[in-house]
C-alpha cells in the first residue's frame, strides 16, 4: 500500500459520486459500498504499479503507485471503466474493447457467443464482423437445408447480451459489421429500422474504397458470396449508398467504417487483417485482440489561459506507462485473447475535456483556430506517447509481433505498443472527471436533469456559470431558460462573444464536426469516436455530403445523429435546435 498521507480530499461532483457508488465501488452482497472513491483509486494505483515487479523485482512500486494515484485523484487521467471497476479485484479484467472472430460454421458462431458472454460479464464491449457468414438461403451441405444468414445469428448474439447484465454494472455493448459486398448487405442496412430489435448492437457497414469510387462514378460493384468467393450479383453503388444514408437519416444507423483505411494503418498486417472495431468504433482490432484505453483530462491542462505543455507531457508519459502496465496485470477472459493482446500490446491513450479546454482558451469549437490547435495538440500527444513507448521498449522489449510489423518494414526503432493513441467517447469517465466528453463540443450550456421523486435540477456548465457570475448576468431564471433550449445562440441578454464561445453540438455545422474529427484522426494511431449532429430538419443530401466529406478528409468512419430521430434518445434538451 502506498503512503496514506497522500490522502487528499477528492474533488468529485455529486454526479461523479453517484456514478461511482452505483457502478464502480466494491460492494457487499447487500449492495453496500465496501470502499470509498479514495480506496478505489488506491486499489487501482497499487494494482497497476505492481506490474513493475515483473521487470524489476526491486522496483519501487510505492512511488509509482503514488504517482498513479495522484494522476487519477486529481482527475488528470482516468483509465477506461473496467480498469477502475476491476483492478486489484478478483475479476481483474481491465479492457474496454474486444473483437472476436466469427467464421462460417456453427462451432465458430456459438464459440463467439460464449466468449461474448464471458467478456460482457467482465464489463468489456465486443465487436464482430459477420461478413464471413454465408448469406441467407445459401446451401448448408451437411443438412441439405438452407442457411439463415448473418442477420439471424446477430439476433442470437443480441439475446445473449440481453441476458447478461454485466454483474449489475453495465449493459453489454456490441458492434456488428457487414462488408458492403456481402449478399445480405441491403437487409443489414435495414436491420435496425425497427428500434426494438438488436438493441444491444451498434451496426456499421464495412465500406471499401472501390465502393466509394463506384459511388462517385455511378457504377456497379461486385457482390461476393463469402462461402465460395464468387461474384453472385452486381449492385449500383449509388443505390446502396443512398440506402445507407436514408436509414442513417431515419434513425442514426448504420454508421460506416472505411475498411481499407483501417488496414492501411494496421500495424501488424503479417498477423492478420482488421475486419471490425469495438462497439463505439474508435478501436480497430484484430480478431481476439483487446485494448485498454485511458484519457487525459484537457480541462485541467491549462495555466494562465495557455496550454500547460509541460504538465501535459508529464501526464502523457505516466499515462503510457500506466496503460502498458495494465496489459501486464490484466486478467484475460480467454487464452486466445491473452496471447494476441500480449503479442501486440495495443494501448489507446486519448483525451476528454477538449471543448472545456477551447472555452478556457477563448477559441470557439467551430473556428479554424480550433482545428489548427487540434492538430498541434494531438500531434504532440501522439509524439510523446510514441516516444514513451519506445523508451519502454528499451526497458522492457518491443511488442513480440514487432518483427515484420509496419515499424519494422520502415526500419523504425523498436516500440513497446503496436498502437498508442485512440480517442474514446469517455461516456462515463468524463462524468467522473466533470469534463466535456472526448472531443465532442458541449451538448448543452445548461440542461434539466430529472432526479428521483421527479425533482428537476438545472445543471449549468461550470465554466459558463463562472463567467456568468464574473460578468454579472447570472440568474437562476436565466439558467432555467437556457436549459429549455440548450443553446445560448439566441439569448440577446448574453454578451455576443460568449454566445460564440459556448457553442453546442447543434450550433455547429456538420462539416465542422467532420473537420474536427479529421484533424484529430491525422494524429491518432487508432480511430476517433465522434458523433456528427444534425438538426431535425436536415435533409438526406446533408447526410450524404457529410459521408463524402468524411471519406475525402481521411476519417476512418462516421456516426451521425439527427436530433429527435430516435425515440429513446440518450441526451436531449427540451426543444431541439
Ligand atoms: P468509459 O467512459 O466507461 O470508460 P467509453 O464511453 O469511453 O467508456 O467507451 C469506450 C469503450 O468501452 C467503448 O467503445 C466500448 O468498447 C466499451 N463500452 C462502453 N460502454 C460499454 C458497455 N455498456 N458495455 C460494454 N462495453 C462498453
Amino acid at each position: 500500500m502506498a503512503n496514506d498521507s497522500l490522502d487528499t480530499p477528492l474533488n468529485l461532483t455529486r454526479n461523479a459520486l453517484t456514478v461511482l457508488e452505483r457502478r464502480y465501488l466494491k460492494r457487499d452482497e447487500q449492495g453496500r459500498a465496501l470502499e470509498t472513491p479514495t480506496h478505489m483509486f488506491r486499489r487501482v494505483a497499487d494494482a497497476i504499479a505492481a506490474a513493475e515487479r515483473k521487470f524489476d523485482p526491486q522496483a519501487d512500486c510505492d512511488a509509482l503507485s503514488a504517482d498513479f494515484y495522484r494522476l487519477m485523484t486529481q482527475l488528470e487521467f482516468l483509465p477506461n471503466s473496467p480498469t477502475l471497476m476491476n483492478a486489484g479485484r478478483e475479476l481483474g479484467q481491465l479492457s474496454a474493447c474486444f473483437v472476436l472472430p466469427v467464421d462460417d460454421s456453427m462451432e465458430s458462431i456459438f464459440e463467439a457467443i460464449k466468449n461474448t458472454a464471458l467478456i460482457h460479464k467482465s464489463g468489456g464491449g465486443t465487436g464482430f464482423s459477420f461478413s464471413r457468414i454465408r448469406p441467407a438461403h445459401d446451401v448448408v451441405l451437411s443438412t441439405k437445408g438452407v442457411s439463415s444468414g448473418p442477420l439471424s445469428f446477430m439476433k442470437v448474439f443480441d439475446a445473449a447480451t440481453e441476458t447478461i447484465k454485466q454483474g449489475g454494472t453495465r449493459r453489454g455493448a456490441n458492434m456488428g459489421i457487414l462488408r458492403v459486398d456481402h449478399p445480405d448487405v441491403m437487409d443489414f442496412i435495414m436491420c435496425k429500422r425497427d428500434q426494438t430489435v438488436l438493441t444491444n448492437f451498434n451496426i456499421s457497414v464495412g465500406i471499401t474504397e472501390d465502393f466509394m469510387e463506384a459511388v462517385k462514378s455511378n457504377s456497379e460493384y461486385d457482390i461476393i458470396n463469402p462461402r465460395t468467393g464468387t461474384v453472385v450479383n452486381r449492385l449500383s453503388a449509388a443505390k446502396v449508398f443512398d440506402h445507407i444514408v436514408d436509414l442513417a437519416w431515419t434513425n442514426g444507423e448504420p454508421g460506416i467504417i472505411f475498411l481499407d483505411r483501417l488496414n492501411r494503418d494496421n500495424p501488424t498486417p503479417h498477423i492478420g487483417e482488421i475486419e471490425s472495431t469495438n462497439p463505439c468504433g474508435e478501436q480497430p482490432l484484430l480478431p481476439y485482440e483487446s485494448c485498454n484505453l485511458g484519457s487525459i483530462n484537457l480541462r485541467l491542462m491549462v495555466r494562465d489561459g495557455q496550454i500547460d505543455w509541460q504538465r501535459l507531457e508529464h501526464t502523457i508519459k505516466l499515462a503510457v506507462r500506466f496503460l502498458d502496465n495494465v496489459i501486464e496485470v490484466n486478467n484475460y477472459p480467454i487464452p486466445q485473447i491473452a496471447e494476441m493482446t500480449r503479442a501486440n500490446r495495443k494501448i489507446g491513450l486519448g483525451i476528454m475535456g477538449w471543448a472545456d479546454l477551447l472555452i478556457q482558451l477563448g477559441i470557439p469549437y467551430n473556428h479554424s483556430e480550433a482545428v489548427a490547435l487540434a492538430e498541434k495538440l494531438m500531434g504532440f500527444i501522439n509524439e510523446i506517447a510514441q516516444e514513451t513507448s519506445r523508451q519502454l521498449a528499451r526497458e522492457r522489449g518491443a511488442f513480440p509481433n514487432f518483427k515484420g510489423s509496419r515499424f519494422d518494414q520502415r526500419n523504425e526503432a523498436e516500440i513497446r505498443n503496436a498502437t498508442c493513441t485512440t480517442i474514446a467517447p469517455t461516456g462515463t469517465i468524463s462524468i467522473i472527471a466533470n469534463s466535456s466528453s472526448g472531443i465532442e463540443p458541449l451538448f448543452a450550456v445548461s440542461y434539466v436533469r430529472q432526479v428521483m421523486d421527479n425533482d428537476i435540477l438545472v445543471e449549468v456548465n461550470p465554466l459558463f456559470e463562472q463567467v456568468a457570475h464574473e460578468r454579472g448576468f447570472y440568474s437562476p431564471e436565466l439558467m432555467k431558460l437556457i436549459a429549455e433550449k440548450g443553446s445560448i445562440r439566441d439569448f440577446e441578454q448574453i454578451p455576443e462573444d460568449l454566445r460564440r464561445l459556448f457553442v453546442t453540438a447543434h450550433d455547429i455545422r456538420p462539416e465542422d464536426h467532420i473537420r474536427m474529427q479529421a484533424a484529430f484522426q491525422r494524429h491518432t494511431d487508432n480511430a476517433v469516436s465522434k458523433t456528427v449532429n444534425f438538426c431535425h430538419s436536415a435533409s438526406r443530401e446533408d447526410v450524404a455530403t457529410v459521408y463524402q466529406l468524411a471519406y475525402e478528409s481521411g476519417c476512418k468512419g462516421v456516426t451521425i445523429y439527427r436530433d429527435g430521430s430516435r425515440s429513446n434518445q440518450v441526451l436531449s434538451v427540451k426543444k431541439e435546435g
